[in-house]
Formats: structure tokens, sequence, C-alpha cells
């Protein structure tokens, strides 16, 4: 009997990683599809729908099927997996019942969302699925052998949240989440400018000038950049000068939030494992990871040392990857739907 093909996924709530064994990562765009109520389809998914968010007429709406790491619209998951399994990389129904899949999850799912992504495989035809923990595998993916090792934090901070664990020998002793993302820091980017300079920019605006403008050092030089959004008074297209200090207002108290995360989880974590975890130090990963200074703001505030992964929003993807090569050892009784 052939070997069933490995599939893996890594369903974010910003970002879609879709692994395929002997392919490699066919996909690494937006979690946004849109959808053409009239003809009934798909008209877009990914990067094309997400440059949509914002901007689509009546007909077409363009759907997140995630929020804060959760499936909300089962709909729109499905279809934006199955469009892309069949479309981007000609997968066929019969090659995707027979497939093995590791579907990725946040650490602090309840049982009914983990029901929610099994259902989503079901709706899909899979047959044999497993369902781990996005810290996991992100650990995995950025080269720890988390079977071996104990005593490793990861932080992952992600669109929808910011997630902590503690694993030793390759299970979750303790994790702990909060709403506190990236998407937080775009919605509250977009009140302050309405706030401060009386206009409006959207979504896409904020996430870019999140992107190009923070910057956790102290010292850091002040830059300003130049968006467009709309006169919230006259209603009018409108330049706005947002500068990084404006940013920093909003990202230094979102990150101070995210130390003191870790810090009650530390507090939590028994001491033998503590001492592991200084020893490794603690290891980022998603795309809040890629803020500038990240590191030395941990550090001053926790003196614990802080790594960022090397490929910190395709880890948990890689992750997968690992897993489903290394699946006589690890990945044993799918979950038979
Ligand atoms: P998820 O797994 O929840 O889909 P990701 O790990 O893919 O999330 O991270 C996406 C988030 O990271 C988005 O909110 C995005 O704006 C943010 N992000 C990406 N690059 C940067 C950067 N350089 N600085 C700050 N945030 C970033
Ligand atoms: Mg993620």
């Amino acid at each position: 009997m052939a070997e069933k093909l490995g599939i893996g996924i890594d369903l974010g709530t910003a970002n879609l990683l879709v692994y395929v064994e002997k392919r490699g990562i066919i996909f690494n765009e937006p979690s946004v599809v849109a959808f053409d109520y009239e003809s009934e389809q798909i008209v877009a998914a990914g990067l094309d729908a997400h440059q949509m968010v914002g901007k689509s007429h009546k007909k077409i709406s363009v759907i997140k099927p995630l929020k804060n790491g959760v499936i909300s619209d089962m709909q729109a998951a499905k279809a934006l997996l199955t469009y892309i399994l069949k479309k981007v990389d000609n997968l066929t129904s019969r090659e995707l019942a027979n497939a093995v899949t590791v579907m990725c999850c946040p650490s602090e799912v309840t049982p009914i969302e983990r029901e929610v992504m099994i259902e989503l495989g079901k709706n899909m035809g899979i047959k044999d699925i497993f369902i781990e923990e996005e810290i996991k595998a992100g650990a995995l993916g950025a080269g720890i052998d988390i079977f071996k090792s104990r005593g490793n934090m990861i932080v992952d901070i992600g669109g929808g949240t910011t997630d902590v664990g503690v694993l030793s020998f390759g299970d979750i002793v303790l994790s702990r989440t909060i709403r506190k993302a990236g998407n937080y820091i775009d919605a509250e980017i977009i009140k302050l400018i309405k706030k401060k300079y009386k206009i409006e920019i959207g979504e896409l605006t904020s996430e870019q000038c999140k992107i190009e403008l923070s910057d956790l050092r102290e010292n850091a030089p002040t830059v300003a950049v130049r968006y467009a959004g709309r006169d919230i008074v006259k209603g009018i297209p409108k330049y706005v000068e947002i500068s990084s200090d404006d940013i920093r207002e909003i990202i230094i108290p979102t990150y101070e939030e995210i130390v003191k995360l870790i810090m009650s989880v530390l507090k939590d974590t028994a001491p033998e494992l503590s001492a592991d975890i200084y020893q490794n130090g603690i290891l980022f990963t998603g795309g809040g990871s890629l803020i500038r200074g990240i590191e030395d703001f941990i550090w001053k505030r926790i003196q614990v040392p802080v790594r960022v992964a090397n490929n910190p929003l395709t880890c948990v993807a890689e992750g997968a990857k690992y897993l489903l090569k290394n699946r006589g050892d690890y990945l044993v009784n799918p979950l038979q739907l």
C-alpha cells in the first residue's frame, strides 16, 4: 500500500499556511476568502481576498473565517481550505480523503472549539486527522527537539491571540492566552488616529502603518509616514501623517501586557522547569515577534534570555512537516472521522 500523503495546516487568525508532503508549503497567505453571493462561488482567496477588505461591493462578501484563533465561520473555513487544496494544489477529493492531516490549533481551545476543528476536517472529507497545539508545532519548526528537552517556554504573538506555553518532554505543562496581539494593535491604531487627527484609516492601512513604524527600542528614532484615510468631519479623502511616537502609545502597553502574561506563567512554573527555561531562553514565534527591539524589551523586564525564531511566520507549518516526516514516532492514533 502506498504511503498516505501528509498535509499540514496552520489555520491562523491572520495567516493560513498549508504544507503538502513532497511539495512543500503550497500556500502562505492571509486567512481571507471572498465569496460572490450571486454565483455562490469563491472569487478570491488569500492575498487577493485580503486586498478586497474594506473595498468590496454588496454582492461580494469578504470573510475572515477565524476570530481570536478559533473558527467562527465554518462554511468559510471549509470553502477556503478546500479551494486552496483543490485549486492551488490540484488535490483530488480522493487524495484528500486518503491523506494524513495535521491541523494546528491554539493551546487554549475549549473542547467545543476542538470539535469544530474536527468537524471542519470531516466536512472536507478528511479521514485521518491529528490536532496538534500550535505552540508544540511552532517549537519543533523553530528547531527545538521538544520530545527530548524539558523546560521550554514558547510565546506566540499572532493575529488574534498571544499564547504562552511551557513545554516539557513533548507536552504542554502550562499555557495561557490573551486576546491582545496583531489585530488588537491595528484596531487601537485606528481608534487613536481617529481621536487625535479626526481621520479614519482602514484596517489594511493600519496594519501597514504598524509594520512600518513599530519599534520597541527606548531610543528609537522618531519617524513619520503619510497614510491615506478619510476626514471624519468633512467625509473627504485626506492624508494623515502618523509618527512612530503615535504607534508607541499603543505598542508599549500591549507588549507590557504580554510581559505580564509571561510573568504570570513563569510564576506558576515549577522551579526545576524555571531553571531550564532560563537556560534555554524564551522562544518567540508568530508575526508579532517580528517587531523591532523585542529581545531587549523583554530582557529588560524579566531578565530571561530571549530568542526570536528565524522563521516566526512559518514555524508552525514547519513543525507540522516535522511531525508528518516522523509520523511513525509521533502521529500514532489519528482521530478517525
Ligand atoms: P496567526 O498565526 O494568528 O495567523 P501570524 O503569526 O501569521 O498570526 O502573525 C500575523 C500578525 O503579525 C499580524 O497581525 C501582522 O500584522 C503581524 N506582523 C507581521 N509582521 C510584523 C512586524 N514586522 N511587526 C509587527 N507585527 C507584525
Ligand atoms: Mg499562528
